[in-house]
């Protein structure tokens, strides 16, 4: 089983989450989500928790960031992100943390904390296809616009392994 730690941008991307995993958000990213449609999938299905930090490990990831000079970089969001973090790491918890955002990262890698970002979308992405809306040819991720009718290209799912058990 792998646990993962989400930030609010992976709900944005088309990244699934691997099978066996389980991924947990704070209640400040559950609000920070606007489409909610993927994430109460995910919610509904078991795969993504709601766990909110202890306070005391938001005040140290709020000490932590203050020390690097991150802290105006940071929403409270993101904090939230680090704190969860830091009291699944002192618990002896393996995880690890997704995000796009730089400040988080660098701050969780500089206490341990390994993250991913790109490179989980890129793995996770896998079954996300390109195609063009026009002439309906399928293209891979690298493509931008059809060789034949020069339409730009649209992202699909080609399974949604998402909404299985
Ligand atoms: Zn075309």
């Amino acid at each position: 089983m792998r646990i993962f730690v989400l930030d609010s941008t992976v709900f944005y991307s088309g990244a699934d989450l691997p099978p066996d995993s389980v991924a947990y958000v704070t209640s400040m990213i559950l609000e920070e989500v606007g489409h909610k449609d993927r994430l109460e999938a995910l919610m509904a299905s078991g795969k993504v928790r709601v766990l909110d930090p202890d306070e005391r490990y938001v005040e140290r990831a709020r000490e932590l960031a203050r020390g690097t000079g991150d802290l105006l970089k940071l929403s409270e969001a993101d904090l939230s992100i680090v704190a969860l973090s830091l009291e699944l790491k002192e618990k002896g918890v393996e995880f690890s943390v997704v995000s796009d955002d730089s400040s988080v990262r660098n701050l969780l890698e500089r206490v341990g904390v390994k993250t991913e970002g790109v490179e989980f979308e890129l793995r996770f992405l896998a079954d996300w296809i390109k195609y063009c809306p026009a002439c309906g040819r399928v293209y891979g991720p690298e493509k931008e616009y059809c060789e034949v009718c020069g339409t730009k290209l649209k992202v699909k799912a080609r399974r949604k392994k998402l909404f299985k058990g």
